[in-house]
């Protein structure tokens, strides 16, 4: 994209857009390319992310209002795609573009799931409006089982205060957590939520699958998105802390009730701290995007090297481009200690650990490198400074759109799985 591209729309109100209708498309090929043209076409205006798949459409789109070109994008989508008329488009406002490019592709399924549920029965499956969601479970008084179908670090922020949230990162896991919440399910009434809803969509049918006997799935029309719209801000609300978006915005500009019980956090690392999202804030190990305030952020103490949750344990042991930075005790303190692991991890089990044991050895080798290059007399640079696990760059200098949405190149090493967050494959 041309730096001086998105000019001429100034500081014009921006309205972002998230839609999604499960409705037949028997051509997602040229759906999807016509989509193309036109996001060429408007390319200075109006960027977004879409899916089409033959289940249906789904995606983002931000316009500048005066440009005028979402409402030609919505008549365009409902001259394409039979059904769409009267798909409901979930909107809230932006001062500024908050996609850097357009993305359109062609996907197997809207949600992947590996499995077709499109035509399962769906007698337990209720959609309830926000208000019909948040009568509910007032009156359920903490005792309804809700379960939060989107990613760790979305409802690290944000949850609806008692849900039981996944530690998921793509469908297989959440299939995962599905089957054991279907397992508690019997005779139970279950509330599940996600962004904008259309995890829900397939998630409600798969519950049901899964628990026949269970009493009710109800599921929130419209996802977290539209429950804010009704109720963000009011003293009464149910949802806790904030909803994140992995596009510019960060967090939706309606948040929940303040979290007074520490049900959710700010910031991964202190708690506190108001969160910031920046695309460099990402796991060391796996890449997996971060929520962290800016005082973690721009700390120089782990040198940029943050961890997820999964990989806790690789916390100040795995390194990347620090480490020509790290002292010689400390990388061989770091050697002996990914060196422990990778034992514990063929004695517990050779064939599933292999690929963990691979990132070990790659980090450990890169570090006894290291120390041999100090051994012939190179120098250890000391300088306190933090770097960019995706550029590469040192922090301070990164200008945080080395990856996802905000940056040129997309991801960088695409995720191996769906819903990682700042994947092409999740648009939700
Ligand atoms: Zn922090
Ligand atoms: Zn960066
Ligand atoms: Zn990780």
């Amino acid at each position: 994209m041309a730096p001086d591209a998105a000019a001429p729309d100034g500081d014009d109100v921006h309205d972002v857009v998230l839609f999604y209708a499960y409705t037949a498309i028997e051509r997602p090929d040229a759906v999807a390319s016509t989509l193309k043209s036109f996001f060429a076409e408007h390319a200075a205006h109006f960027k977004g992310r879409v899916l089409v798949a033959r289940e249906g459409v789904n995606g983002t789109a931000c316009g500048s209002r005066r440009s005028g070109a979402l409402p030609m994008f919505q008549a365009l989508l409902r001259e394409l795609v039979p059904g769409c008329e009267t798909m409901p488009y979930k909107t809230s406002l932006a001062s500024e573009q908050v996609f850097h490019d357009a993305r359109v592709e062609t996907v197997r399924e809207l949600v992947g799931w590996g499995e077709r549920l499109a035509h399962e029965r769906r007698e337990k499956v209720v959609h309830l409006s926000p208000k019909e969601f948040h009568e509910a479970l007032k009156a359920r008084d903490g005792e309804a089982t809700v379960l939060d179908l989107r990613n760790e670090n979305e409802s690290i922020v944000g949850k609806f205060r008692g849900a039981r949230c996944p530690d998921a990162r793509n469908m297989q896991e959440l299939g995962r957590f599905l089957d054991s919440a279907a397992r508690e399910s019997s005779g139970k009434e279950v509330f599940m939520y996600c962004t904008g809803g259309i995890r829900c969509e397939k998630a409600a049918i798969y519950l049901e699958k899964k628990a026949p006997d269970v009493a009710k799935v109800y599921q929130l029309q419209g996802g977290i998105h539209e429950y804010l719209e009704a109720y963000g801000g009011s003293e009464e609300c149910l949802f806790l802390g904030k909803n994140f978006t992995f596009d510019k915005r960060g967090v939706m500009p309606k948040s929940g009730k303040v979290d007074c019980d520490g049900e959710v956090w700010n910031c991964q690392r202190c708690r506190d701290g108001e969160p910031k999202l920046r695309s460099c804030a990402v796991c060391v190990v796996c890449r997996f995007p971060l929520v962290l305030c800016e005082r973690c952020q721009t700390s120089t103490s782990n040198r940029g090297e943050w961890t997820c949750s999964h990989h806790a344990n690789l916390d100040g042991v795995y390194s990347m481009y620090a480490v020509p930075h790290l002292t010689a005790e400390d990388l061989t303190a770091r050697i002996e200690r990914m060196k422990c692991m990778e034992r514990e991890l063929f004695d517990a089990d050779p064939k599933s650990t292999a690929n963990k044991r691979r990132t070990l050895r790659k980090c450990f080798t890169r570090m006894e490198a290291e120390l041999k290059r100090r051994e012939a007399g190179g120098a250890c640079d000391r300088r306190d400074v933090a770097f960019c696990r995706n550029s590469g760059r040192e922090l301070a200098t990164c200008a945080g759109d080395c990856m996802g949405f905000w940056g040129p190149g997309h991801v960088i090493e695409k995720p191996p799985t769906t819903l990682c967050g700042v994947d092409a494959t999740s648009v939700e």
